[in-house]
């Protein structure tokens, strides 16, 4: 296998630690938290605005208030009788505004507690105009009206509140609460015929349709239908797409979330939505309950020994694993789950009775691509000399979203041309654009590292075919897939449960193949055996430390009590049982064990040198090789 390595991004491990280790701590930490969405910039004004606004009102009312003078009993009482007045407003409490004849305005007050009857005689002598009026209500009314912007700007700020939290999916006043509204059940029009490609794909999850479309078939039968599938492949090649097609060709609603969805900042919302989501599908059935990226969800839960730690997720788990063995398996309810990192994923997740059926999902070959790029230009008029069959095979590596944004982007180049046919110009350009422009998220090689990649397999393959004791080669390919770029497959014979010496020396010569080939044909070596180098040591080092096969350490074993299949022991250096020189002596009999091994492969391909050049350049054209092709470029004359 040869590993593809970001220098610079540090986004991704270099390399996937090996399939099959031991306790390892799950790789995505709890899912990426949904990010909240920051508040709108209007809510954050508000409140400033609405206690400006209601001290200027509070300013302006208090001069109406007492714009004029205010004149004492006595005093209103000489101005009336001095002709003065023009008109006065009388509240109960003996309040009284008023105007002068020159029109100033003001206000006094009368006092109540005395007997004031003679007042109204003299007002009436001097013809002033008298109105009245409730003293309590005005008050009521003029605060009301006083605290009128302040309710409205209150009113303003909490509803702009709620609108933030439903955007964020239900703030704290939704914890606990369903949440079945967020859950989108969908009839979709996707059919099998929109996916390209894929037919045994599409074979295997027929019988999903199959089941979905007559559940008491299977009742009757007493046949327990599919319950959950686990589609795996890299991204962008259609899982997705598949999922709403069977969801489409039975018919059935399709009910969706993501992986990341589930897990959320307060503890016990992942749980309750995986709840809900299980409901609102039993209320919906039969129905498809689809979880995209299931690894932000699904990973290997901790062994117990951290301490905090993603509970949330494991309980969202926990929560999943349970729904999945509660529902009745005759309710025609089908949970599939899509990710690309199938390795991380929970071994509970995958026990029958769950999801039981893993289908995998690769790159599409080159017919594959040919046919997606056909669904993708259906509506769309081609030059006669566009040729899709030649621009699939200038697409290796591709998967059906980049070939889908290739038809897109070579479409763009038509329209910006003027033109509403498109040429085998425009997807050339497109090719190249999206070869170099989204190379970092996508899987397509340039053609120098379809090379390296080529000669990098091929000595894994021809290594195998030539050492004797190594598996036989079952496919050699340079399709990515996650962070492989390429893969050399070998099958054994029988299942082994007893390896011997030859077997693993072998075994660590197969797999320094890689780079021997590399070193062979470039010169030097190159990042991509970085996972090849970690498993060789891996075994090298249980070699010598556990099965007492080396000669500088003798017949002795110390443990490291992890299962005895080959593959990675936990390097656990704080427990080690042995010294620190007998930690030297283990390091050198590996990399003595290691060097000797790559010796061999190296001298192997040397002396191999036409047929690996040969098999490099079928690699390059087919990318994919079957192990007796590799046995028969062997059979050619060196
Ligand atoms: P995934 O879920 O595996 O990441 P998607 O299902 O989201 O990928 O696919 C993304 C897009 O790529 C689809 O919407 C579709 O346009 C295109 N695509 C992928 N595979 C195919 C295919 N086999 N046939 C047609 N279109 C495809
Ligand atoms: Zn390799
Ligand atoms: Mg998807």
């Amino acid at each position: 296998m040869i590993t593809r390595i970001r220098l610079r991004a540090a986004r991704h491990p270099a390399t996937p630690p090996p399939p099959g280790g031991g306790p390892e701590r799950p790789r995505t930490p709890g899912g990426p938290p949904p990010p909240k969405p920051p508040p709108p910039a209007m809510r954050r004004w508000l409140l400033p605005v609405a206690v400006l606004v209601t001290l200027l009102l509070l300013i302006l009312f208090s001069r109406s208030g007492s714009t004029g003078a205010n004149y004492g009993y006595t005093d209103f009482l000489n101005r009336v009788g001095a002709g003065q007045v023009q008109t006065v407003d009388i509240t109960d409490t003996g309040g009284v505004t008023g105007t002068l004849k020159d029109g100033t305005h003001f206000t006094s007050q009368i006092p109540t507690a005395l007997d004031t009857s003679q007042l109204s005689g003299e007002l009436a002598g001097q013809h002033v105009d008298i109105t009245a009026s409730h003293s309590g209500g005005s008050s009521i009314w003029s605060t009301l009206l006083l605290f009128l912007p302040l309710l409205l700007f209150g009113g303003l700020f909490l509803w702009s509140g709620r609108m933030a939290a439903r955007s964020l999916g239900g703030g704290l006043s939704a914890i606990g609460r369903s949440r079945a509204k967020i859950i989108e059940a969908e009839r979709p029009a996707t059919r099998f015929a929109d996916v390209a490609g894929y037919e045994g794909v599409k074979q295997e999850v027929s019988e999903v349709v199959d089941f979905l479309r007559s559940p008491e078939r299977y009742a009757a039968a007493g046949a327990k239908g599919p319950r959950g599938v686990i589609m795996v492949g890299p991204p962008g090649t259609g899982k997705t797409l598949l999922a709403r097609a069977v969801a489409g060709e039975a018919e059935v609603p399709f009910l969706s979330v993501t992986g990341s969805g589930f897990v959320e900042m307060f503890v016990g919302v992942g749980a309750s939505r995986v709840r809900d989501l299980f409901d609102e599908a039993r209320k919906r059935a039969p129905s498809i309950i689809f979880i995209d990226e299931i690894d932000a969800v699904g990973g290997r839960r901790a062994g117990g020994t951290r301490l905090g730690g993603n509970d949330e997720r494991e309980q969202t788990l926990n929560q999943l694993l349970s729904e999945m063995d509660g529902f009745d398996p005759t309710t025609g309810i089908v949970v599939i789950a899509a990710t690309n990192r199938p390795d991380a994923l929970d071994p509970a997740l995958l026990r029958p009775g769950r999801f039981d059926r893993q289908v995998t999902v690769p790159l599409p070959n080159q017919a594959e691509r040919a046919a997606i790029l056909a669904v993708h230009v259906r509506g769309k008029t081609l030059a006669p000399d566009a040729d899709l069959n030649r621009i699939a095979r200038g697409t290796p590596g591709f998967s059906g979203a980049d070939l889908a944004n290739l038809v897109n982007e070579a479409a763009i180049n038509a329209v910006r041309a003027d033109r509403a046919t498109l040429t085998a110009d425009d997807l050339d350009t497109a090719r190249d654009r999206v070869l170099l422009g989204r190379r970092d998220s996508s899987n397509a090689l340039l053609p120098e590292e379809r090379h390296a990649v080529a000669v990098h397999e091929s000595g894994h393959a021809l290594t195998a075919a030539l050492c004797e004791h190594a598996d036989p080669v079952a496919k050699v390919t340079i399709l990515p897939a996650g962070v492989s770029l390429g893969a050399t497959e070998q099958l054994p014979e029988a299942e082994r449960h007893l390896y011997t010496e030859g077997y693993l020396i072998d075994l660590i010569t197969v797999q320094l193949g890689g780079r021997a080939a590399e070193l062979v044909v470039f010169g030097e070596g190159s990042t991509g055996a970085a996972n090849d180098l970690a498993h060789a040591t891996g075994v090298a080092t249980r070699m010598v430390r556990e099965f007492g096969l080396s000669p500088e350490l003798g017949p002795v074993g110390y443990s490291s009590g992890s299962p005895n299949y080959l593959g990675d022991g936990p390097e656990d250096l704080f427990r080690r049982p042995y010294s620190e020189q007998t930690q030297r002596a283990v390091d050198e009999a590996v990399a003595r064990l290691l060097r000797r091994a790559e010796r061999r492969a190296v001298d192997l391909l040397r002396e191999h040198r036409h047929h690996l050049d040969e098999l490099a350049a079928l690699l390059v054209a087919q990318e994919t090789v079957d192990g007796a092709v590799v046995l028969d470029i062997l059979r050619h004359p060196a």
